[in-house]
C-alpha cells in the first residue's frame, strides 16, 4: 500500500514523508474530506504532526496534482485524491454532502461554450446542486 503512494510522491518529484504518506492514505479512505478532518484521521497516526504541516501537505499534493481541492460555494474546502479522470460532484444544499458523479463525456472540456471568443477551454467546472436522498426524506418525513 505505502509503495503505491511512495511512487505517486517520486513520480511529482516530492520527497516521501510521513504526512504526505498519511495525506494520501486519509483520502484514499476517505473522499471528499474537509482540512479539519484529514487533520484528526492523520493525527491519530502521526500524533507530532501540526496543523500547518497538514495544511502544507495539501498545498503541496494539490499543486502536484496528485489530490483536488474542490470547494463548493458556501462549503470549506474539501479533498480527493480521485484525479484525472474529470469527475463531476452532486452537492446537497442541505447538509453539504459531495458524492461523485462521472463525466457523461469522460474528458475535459466535457461542455461547448457557445462562444469561446477566443479562449483556449481545457476544462469546464460542472457542479450539480440539489438535496440527497437521505434530505429528501428526512423533509417528507417532518
Ligand atoms: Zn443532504
Ligand atoms: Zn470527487
Ligand atoms: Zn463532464
Amino acid at each position: 500500500m505505502t509503495s503505491e503512494f511512495e511512487t505517486q510522491l517520486r513520480e511529482v518529484s516530492l520527497r516521501v514523508t510521513q504526512p504526505r504518506l498519511a495525506v494520501l492514505a486519509t483520502l484514499r479512505d476517505h473522499p471528499h474530506i474537509d482540512t479539519d478532518s484529514v487533520f484528526s484521521l492523520v493525527r491519530a497516526d502521526l500524533p507530532a504532526v501540526s496543523r500547518q504541516a497538514i495544511y502544507d501537505v495539501l498545498h503541496a499534493l494539490t499543486e502536484a496534482r496528485l489530490i483536488r481541492r474542490i470547494q463548493p460555494s458556501g462549503a470549506t474546502a474539501h479533498y480527493e485524491s480521485r484525479v484525472g479522470d474529470n469527475h463531476h460532484h452532486l452537492v446537497c444544499r442541505s447538509c453539504g454532502g459531495i458524492v461523485d458523479v462521472d463525466c457523461a463525456v469522460g474528458h475535459a472540456p466535457c461542455l461547448t461554450a457557445s462562444d469561446d471568443t477566443g479562449y483556449v477551454v481545457d476544462e469546464v467546472e460542472v457542479v450539480y446542486w440539489g438535496t440527497c436522498p437521505e434530505c429528501v426524506a428526512k423533509n417528507v418525513a417532518q
